[in-house]
């Protein structure tokens, strides 16, 4: 049995204060939901103001990004190993960072990789673009991120990723998938490449999530699908109602 897992992912939103106000709206909706992990996902002055609030609370958090060296001159940048002190959880090659920070399959798999070795769990982010889906190169384009994003890395290590499929197309538009179009490309363009990468028991222990434009109506299609283990949230995660409908969904 895969435990859902529901991912709130804030993006660039919400000051130190505004986290503090939002992150007190969610905890007496989420507290009660049991059978789920939930996460949530502040941009990185807010981390620490998070962490304290969610203490003894069950619920995780996670970063939005790290670097895959462990210190030194990258001005900028931010480590797992720093990451860890605060985080359970932290998100890999976004579209948004793979468009817009030159993010590319290796840098993926080298994050994903330190992110292993300090002991968070990454949750890594495929999906093709509008122009590749009416190209017909999804497969092409979801499989390759899966296969090059997550190779070398050693099966043990592996069972502990969580993958979110999230088509460019659908993300922050309004358009998501259908969940049997999500549960399809789920099943045979990223669990089976993972199959082949580690083997058939790591590729049913994963977790695989559906990203793009979900909310408090929609949640319950895509969790209805026997391939899809929760939802990686961007918009929606910053609405106490739509986020606390889509937990509420999951856990059904
Ligand atoms: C995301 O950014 O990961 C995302 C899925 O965004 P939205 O839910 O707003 O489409």
């Amino acid at each position: 049995m895969r435990v859902p897992l529901v991912a709130g992912n804030w993006k660039m939103n919400k000051t130190v204060e505004g986290a503090r106000e939002l992150v007190n709206g969610l905890l007496p909706r989420l507290q009660a939901v049991q059978g789920i992990e939930i996460v949530l996902c502040p941009p990185f002055p807010s981390l620490l103001a998070v962490h304290t609030l969610l203490k003894g609370t069950g619920i995780g958090l996670g970063a939005q990004n790290l670097h895959w060296e462990p210190s030194g001159a990258y001005t900028g940048e931010v480590s797992a190993e720093m990451l860890k002190e605060l985080c359970g959880y932290v998100i890999i090659g976004h579209s948004e960072r793979r468009a817009y920070f030159g993010e590319t399959d290796e840098t993926v798999n080298k994050k994903t990789k330190a992110a292993l070795a300090n002991g968070l769990i990454p949750i890594v982010c495929v999906g093709e673009t509008l122009a590749e889906n009416e190209a017909g190169q999804t497969e092409a384009v979801v499989t390759r991120q899966v296969m090059e994003g997550l190779k070398g890395i050693e099966a043990d290590q592996a069972g502990k990723i969580v993958i979110a499929y999230e088509p460019v197309w659908a993300i922050g538009t309004g358009k998501a998938a259908t969940g049997i179009g999500a549960n399809q490309v789920i099943g045979d363009y990223v669990r089976r490449p993972v199959a082949s990468l580690f083997g058939d028991k790591v590729a049913e222990g994963m977790r695989i999530l559906y990203g793009g434009s979900v909310n408090g109506t929609n949640a319950a299609l895509f969790f209805s699908q026997p391939e899809i283990d929760g939802a990686l949230v961007g918009g929606a995660s910053l609405k106490v109602d739509d986020f606390s409908a889509i937990v509420q969904a999951a856990a059904k």
